[in-house]
């Protein structure tokens, strides 16, 4: 299709609606490839047929070249929407959808963290195959079909729109995007405790705005929000409405910043022509069975999420009770635009029962490996079939979720013979693991795997894990964990040492309690204890990246620039390294004079990930440091381009204009780079000078005041001192 025949608008298209095949019968499509085979077992009545929607089942109906809008929100229990049962809950747009839509009342996530399940979603694979087995350490396969992928080949406009650092576009999910849109916020304002994020209405606006620029071409918008996400921090009205329970708050938030989108949708009804599916990436603990959040455990608080798919054109109201996955996602989709999908998925479309025909439930595999990946744990893997669910620990563990929706009764003793047979089944499913790609050793097996990645935060595996390792019996500490972010978050730095020190007192080498005590460590100043603290991290676990990539970027703060080369010289010469190992790296060899192999690193980093705006900004950098102004600015302002708010490139823009004597400019920039990154001290202080040094005192003291007051005085005192004496209160 032509750009030319696209620029009609949509106007050209409400008249293509009346050329439309009409609906099909409720049969088996006469078609090639697995989808075939997939619609005629979607068909099959099996003997466990759960399915039971209310109204007649009506015929499957498919229809090319529909819009597609998938819309996942991050950490989005089922249970907390109000078209699951919630009672207390607002969530008005989200409910009119289901309620217009067909909502499926069993749907479950693979995952329980963000990268993961998005994978699965998009991929329409199990992690076992595409080998995304956590939120970092890991990459999305180059050459496995996505959504984004198969429907850019089939005409597609692409984009999407995320909303949380756990999908950032050098992991992996950007092919086939026109447009990737991952843009957070200051990537460098970020801490070790807090995931960037941007606020739902932002990535919302920009959304609606890609949206708005299409014309009448068909289009595949993903958006995807991180509210509900940890920690719970609604605005008002929210904040008051939901005092108990803040994470409902942020839920009936995220409701609210959909309105806008989903209002036109829901108007349009059957004269609309957009495929909508909403689900959650994973639900959220919330104490259940010890667990706050979310990651260490697959209780159906994590792992059943809501499910909807609106399209008045295709399939009427209905609710769905068949256990249907993630997985299913992505034939579904294709399924309903008339398109193939790749041969061998593990999934099917869910069309068939979505229209009302019934169908036998399929074995759910999962999975929840960070524990294990990021703290030496026991790996959690486990199966639903049918009523049945085992998760398959040191201390298995088997429940009849019909019976026992909560998972309080351990069936995995009275019932061995179940225990048996489901383990049976998800050792079959397993024997498509094609390994997690960290625990290769050989370099061969690397080069074999190579397309899956390498973990980062990683723990030693143990070549057996006992009763011991067994989350259950450790999830304590992922609260002590948990403790330790909400003490620093509320200002109390010592609270939180000592509760983290609580923690490494039970597990003294648990990799993520030191990098936290690191962290708070500096924090306080104490630069030197952090780098003692991760030095020791890496001495137990030789192959921690994250450790190693914040080890480097603290030496150099410290100066310590030649220790930080050494460091991170094995971990950057690997096959395929960790972008922030390069990117300390880089900095460390600039630190030591090595501008052209800081250079060469920076860039060795922007070929895995093109669009990571913090290496072009360091590559800027290094030319500011040559003083070869004329190519700062060039590489900083294309740093702005992939991202407006990378703080640091504004701020060279500022040092550069004030140096070539375009004041004005210099302060523009320089504000906007305080305004990104408040802890820039010396954008604050350099800016608090040159408006004093422009005469503009009275706007130059708010500035030098906040320098005075919140600069560490480890690294800046001679300058607080300095300043203080200048700033006595002006007399009245
Ligand atoms: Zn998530």
């Amino acid at each position: 299709m032509g750009v030319g025949g696209k620029a009609l608008g949509r106007r050209s298209r409400a008249k293509k609606q009346t050329s439309e095949p009409p609906p099909e019968p409720a049969r088996p499509r006469r078609r090639t490839g697995p989808l075939a085979v997939a619609a005629a077992l979607a068909l099959v009545v099996g003997l466990a047929a759960l399915y039971a929607g209310f109204g007649r089942a009506a015929p499957v109906r498919r229809e090319p070249g529909l819009d597609v809008l998938l819309i996942t929100i991050d950490t989005l229990r089922a249970d907390a929407l109000g078209c699951y049962g919630n009672r207390t809950v607002e969530t008005p747009w989200i409910d009119r959808l289901a309620r217009d839509g067909v909502r499926f009342e069993q749907a479950h996530a693979q995952n329980v963290v963000t990268l993961p399940s998005h994978a699965n979603i998009l991929s329409g694979r199990y992690p076992l195959e595409h080998g995304v087995r956590d939120n970092s350490g890991f990459r999305f396969p180059g050459g496995t079909e996505t959504l984004a992928t198969i429907l850019k080949r089939a005409g597609y406009r692409t984009a999407a729109f995320v909303s949380a650092f756990p999908l950032d576009s050098r992991f992996g999910l950007d092919r086939g995007f026109d447009l990737y849109d991952d843009r957070l916020g200051d990537p460098e304002a970020s801490s070790a405790f807090m995931m960037q994020e941007r606020p739902g209405p932002q990535t919302l606006a920009a959304a609606q705005a890609w949206r708005a620029a299409q014309g009448g071409a068909k289009t595949f918008l993903w958006l995807h929000l991180y509210e509900p996400h940890f920690p719970y921090e609604p605005p008002e009205p929210f904040a008051s409405r939901y005092g108990s329970s803040l994470y409902h708050g942020e839920v009936a938030y995220t409701d609210s910043v959909l309105g806008p989108l989903l209002e036109p949708l829901l108007s349009a009804g059957k004269s609309g022509r957009t495929l909508v599916i909403l689900t959650g990436d994973h639900g959220e603990g919330l104490g259940e069975h010890g667990e706050k959040t979310h990651g260490i455990f697959a209780y159906e608080a994590t792992l059943h999420v809501p499910l909807v798919v609106y399209a008045p054109r295709l399939l009427g109201p209905r609710v769905v009770r068949s256990p249907v996955r993630h997985i299913d996602l992505l034939p579904t989709v294709l399924d309903a635009l008339g398109l193939d999908a790749p041969a061998g998925l593990p999934g099917r479309s869910l069309l068939p029962v979505a229209a009302g025909h019934g169908e036998s439930a399929v074995p759910s595999y999962f999975e929840a490996l960070s524990a294990s990946l990021n703290r030496g744990w026991a790996p959690l893997t486990g199966l639903r079939r049918d009523r049945f669910k085992l998760i398959d620990l040191p201390i298995p563990e088997l429940y009849d979720l019909e019976a026992d929706p909560h998972e309080t009764k351990n069936l995995a003793v009275s019932d061995p013979r179940q225990l048996e047979e489901i383990r049976g089944v998800l050792a079959s499913v397993r024997g498509a693991d094609r390994g997690i790609a960290r625990n290769e050793e050989s370099a061969e097996a690397r080069a074999r795997l190579q397309s899956l990645g390498y973990t980062s935060g990683s723990a030693p595996r143990k070549a057996r894990y006992t009763a011991e390792d067994d989350p259950k019996r450790l999830i304590d500490l992922d609260a002590g964990i948990q403790d330790v972010v909400t003490l620093y978050r509320q200002g109390l730095l010592p609270e939180a040492i000592a509760r983290v020190n609580e923690v490494l007192a039970v597990r003294p080498d648990m990799p993520l309690a030191l990098q936290h005590l690191a962290f708070l460590q500096r924090e306080t100043g104490d630069l030197r204890g952090a780098v003692d603290t991760l030095r020791h991290s890496i001495a137990v676990d030789p192959d921690n990246t994250d450790a190693a990539a914040l080890l480097g970027a603290y030496l150099n703060e410290s100066g310590r620039g030649k220790e930080a080369v050494q460091l991170l010289q094995t971990f950057a010469e690997r096959k395929d390294p960790d972008v922030d190992v390069l990117l300390a790296r880089g900095a460390a060899l600039a630190q030591i004079g090595d501008t052209q192999g800081a250079l060469a690193t920076f860039n060795r980093a922007l070929a895995i990930d093109p669009s990571n705006a913090v290496a072009k900004a360091n590559v800027g950098t290094v030319y500011l440091m040559l003083r070869d102004y004329p190519r700062a600015r060039e590489v900083m302002e294309e740093a702005l381009a992939l991202d407006p708010n990378v703080s640091r490139a504004h701020n060279a823009l500022g040092v550069i204009a004030a140096e070539t004597g375009h004041l004005d400019d210099a302060i523009q920039h320089l504000k906007r780079a305080v305004e990104l990154n408040p802890r820039e001290w010396d954008t604050l202080f350099n800016l608090g000078k040159l408006l004093r040094r422009q005469g503009r005192e009275a706007e130059a003291r708010p500035y030098l005041e906040r320098f005075v007051r919140e600069a560490p005085p480890s690294q800046y005192g001679p300058d607080i001192r300095r300043l203080q004496a200048t700033l006595a209160p002006p007399k009245s």
